[in-house]
């Protein structure tokens, strides 16, 4: 199945200068951008982003820190294209702590903090977020895109790739 996905480079991400990085584990994959953006969004954007759901999961500190953080400076929010592309996506991203991320994954090769200095420090950096499943990603794609901002086009190799 064809699914369109929402990744966003956080603040770690650009501030690091990892923008082309990431971007390039995404194309080599095969997968299609098919929107992308630099936006400094406000608190209570990234309120609508970062839902009481996460405050349910890890705490409302943990939700303070991730509102806070995402809207302190720019960030590159992208609709990424392709079969299952929610799973794949999430795959390249690799898991929520980079210390138990497998190498290979973006958080794996470029991160290394483990899951119990993100709880000493209610600070997640993780470079990446991406849509978790397809509920997440409907809503997710909603609230960071509009329509006329999302491209329907075709890649030339696409015929090798999907
Ligand atoms: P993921 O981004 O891998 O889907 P979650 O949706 O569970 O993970 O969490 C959202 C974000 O919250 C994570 O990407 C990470 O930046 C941050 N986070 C998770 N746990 C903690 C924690 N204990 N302390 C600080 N930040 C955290």
């Amino acid at each position: 199945m064809i699914q369109q996905t929402l990744v966003l480079i956080k603040p770690d991400g650009v501030q690091r200068g990892l923008i082309g990085e990431i971007i390039k584990r995404l194309e080599q994959r095969g997968l299609k951008i098919v929107g992308m953006k630099m936006v400094h969004v406000d608190k209570s954007f990234a309120e609508k982003h970062y839902t009481e759901d996460i405050e349910k999961r890890h705490g409302k500190k943990v939700r303070d820190y991730l509102i806070d953080y995402v809207s302190h400076d720019p960030i590159i929010a992208m609709v990424i294209q392709g079969s299952s592309a929610i799973e794949v996506v999430r795959k390249i991203v690799g898991t929520t702590y980079p210390g138990e991320s497998p190498i290979g994954t973006i958080r794996g090769d470029f991160a290394h903090v483990s899951k119990a200095r993100a709880k000493e420090k209610n600070q997640g950096r993780n470079l990446v977020h991406a849509s978790a499943n397809e509920e997440d990603a409907k809503k997710e794609l909603a609230l960071w895109f509009s329509v006329d901002e999302i491209h329907d086009y075709k890649l030339s190799a696409e015929e090798h790739l999907i």
